[in-house]
């Protein structure tokens, strides 16, 4: 939700770089307000499609609308700022400051690839630096954050993808002497600049390490690397871990790979048996361990819809709420089939 949301906005704002003003008259103003506002709601409206017709996917939040549109007048500010325009309003925006805003806009979610061909990099916005220092107009490759803003400094991942553009930029662009990447944030409206030496070498090698290969890469397990891994409904290693207590299964929200004992379709309450594993190959079997849930929504039908599909198997279980010694599943959890892969299947 947080990333449809984000490319809503991130759509928005090259919509309203590149709109067309050319016929308009320069000192027209109360316009971009209702402007902007119909070209989020046009992009919003395309995300909600894109994100229901995905299979995984939680509800979609409707009240996000209006963070939204905070986020992109947010956006919007850096702009001005960027242009030397002062901060103001969308309805005191005439035509004119926004052809000074276009003005600086080189590109809009522009492709960058390396010499080599093998990475290539989409940065939102590239625009003229009419501030720089260092001779002549700079450029400045902006990436517009929509997420919770850093603590203090940058992320590291974050100033290692803005230091990536940039260079990239760079070798596009030999000739340009100063180029600076920054980072956008639009919920605290703070811009964060990357600094650093360049990283395609270093780049380079990463692309190298990430060679598709028959066996999966050596897995290691750890509390920070599987909290969030998106690969672990397919990934042995981490049940083992789990089971054999090296990760914590105490958690208020935490995955689980069962055996569906029983349901009942009109409450939406079941029993679960947890799993063991067997082997390091994902194979399991039963255990003493049962626990009892209530699902609802999204959650609900997916179980429904296996127990109709008589597919049979164990389950993992995503996301599921533990209150208590009773287990909430919803539209924020997921279940799928327990299938870990063991091998490439493009190799
Ligand atoms: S779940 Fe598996 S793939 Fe994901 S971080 Fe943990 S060990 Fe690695």
């Amino acid at each position: 939700m947080a990333a449809s949301s984000g490319t809503a906005i991130h759509n928005t704002v090259e919509d309203l770089c590149n709109l067309d003003i050319s016929d308009r008259d320069e000192g027209e103003m109360g316009w971009l307000h209702s402007t902007a506002r119909e070209a989020l709601e046009r992009n919003w409206k395309a995300e909600r499609q894109e994100f229901l017709g995905t299979p995984r996917h939680p509800r979609w939040k409707s009240e996000m609308f209006s963070k939204a549109h905070d986020g992109l007048i947010g956006a919007l500010g850096f702009l001005f700022e960027k242009a030397g325009l002062s901060k103001r309003e969308l309805s005191e925006v005439s035509i004119q400051s926004w052809r000074q805003v276009q003005d600086i806009v080189l590109e809009t979610e522009a492709t960058l690839e390396s010499d080599c061909g093998r990475m290539m990099g989409r940065l939102d916005l590239l625009l003229l630096d009419p501030s720089s220092s260092e001779g002549g107009v700079g450029w400045i490759v902006a990436d517009l954050k929509t997420g919770r803003p850093p603590r203090s400094g940058l992320d590291e991942k974050v100033r290692r993808q803005l230091l990536f553009y940039r260079d990239l930029a760079k070798q596009r662009s030999p000739e340009q002497n100063s180029i600076t990447a920054e980072g956008w944030y639009s919920s605290n409206e703070t811009i964060y600049v990357a600094h650093g030496p360049s990283i395609l070498e270093e780049a380079i090698d990463a692309w190298e390490s990430m060679k598709v290969t028959e066996e999966p890469f050596q897995a290691t397990p750890s509390e920070s690397a599987c909290s969030f891994c998106d690969w672990k409904a397919w990934c042995p290693d981490w049940w083992i871990s789990r089971s054999e207590g090296l990760l914590d299964g105490s958690r208020m929200f935490r995955d689980e790979v069962t055996e569906l004992v029983r349901l009942d379709h009109d409450s939406g309450a079941a029993l679960f048996e947890r799993t063991t594993p067997t082997d390091q190959e994902g194979s399991l079997e039963g255990s003493d361990y049962r626990f009892g849930a209530i699902l609802k929504g999204k959650a609900l039908e997916q179980i429904k819809q296996f127990e109709q599909d008589e597919s049979g198997g164990y389950l993992f279980l995503g996301s599921v709420r533990v209150d208590g010694t009773i287990v909430h599943m919803g539209d924020w959890s997921e279940i799928l089939p327990w299938a870990p892969l063991l091998k490439s299947t493009s190799y």
